[in-house]
């Protein structure tokens, strides 16, 4: 089934596209058909990625799935949070943002860097849907002293697993893939569709 994703950040249309290989969608981005970003006027992952998910399918007439995420890191009450993307303001860059996160926690010692990345998807079969697939994952870690690695995108570079001694940017794509909080909420929506396709067989 062919299905838009519902976003314009390379590294994570990457990841959803790696994700959804083998589950018979067939992913195009909203870019390809020109659709532009949604606002993001929500206070929480689930609003804003009901609305970049609403924006895709209305403008596509296709199934729509999105993802809104960030990272929230515990010794800052949980930003950057939804903000994450623009933490260091209107147009900033992932380099920014990165700077911006190093300089609020400049002198806090490695023990209170805690942090978690949050992804929500969701699914919207139709513009109108009314009961979207919601999924939430979560990827808990520290922020590092100083940036490492060269792979993914956003905050990897800073994002150290708890358990692991590499930066997200320094795992695999396929590492990354199987860990993350993006990897989580996939899943469980994949597992999601899997029970409603089965059940319908049944019916
Ligand atoms: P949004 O979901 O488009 O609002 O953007 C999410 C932002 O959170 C990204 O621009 C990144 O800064 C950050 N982010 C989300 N997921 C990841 C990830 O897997 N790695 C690194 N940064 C991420």
């Amino acid at each position: 089934m062919k299905v838009v994703l519902a976003s314009a950040n390379q590294g994570k249309l990457a990841e959803l596209t790696s994700l959804l290989s083998d589950t018979g969608f067939v992913c195009v981005s909203q870019g390809e058909f020109g659709v532009s970003s949604a606002e993001e006027t929500g206070s929480t992952f689930v609003e804003n990625a009901l609305l970049k998910a609403r924006h895709a399918t209305v403008l596509t007439g296709l199934c729509a799935i999105a993802d809104d995420s960030g990272l929230a890191v515990d010794h800052l009450n949980g930003a950057p949070g939804v903000h994450s993307a623009r933490y260091s303001g209107a147009g900033a860059t992932d380099e920014d943002n990165r700077q911006c996160l190093l300089t609020a926690l400049a002198g806090v010692p490695v023990d209170q860097r805690t942090a978690r990345f949050h992804s929500v998807v969701v699914y919207l079969r139709h513009a109108k849907d009314p009961v979207p697939i919601i999924c939430h994952g979560h990827w808990s870690g520290s922020i590092a002293l100083k940036p490492r690695g060269r792979g993914g995108f956003g905050y990897d570079s800073l994002f150290l697993a708890d358990g692991c001694s590499k930066t997200a940017a320094e795992l695999t794509a396929d590492t990354k893939n199987r860990l993350s909080h993006r990897a989580q909420a996939l899943a469980s929506l994949v597992r999601l569709l899997r029970c409603q396709g089965n059940r319908r067989k049944g019916e």
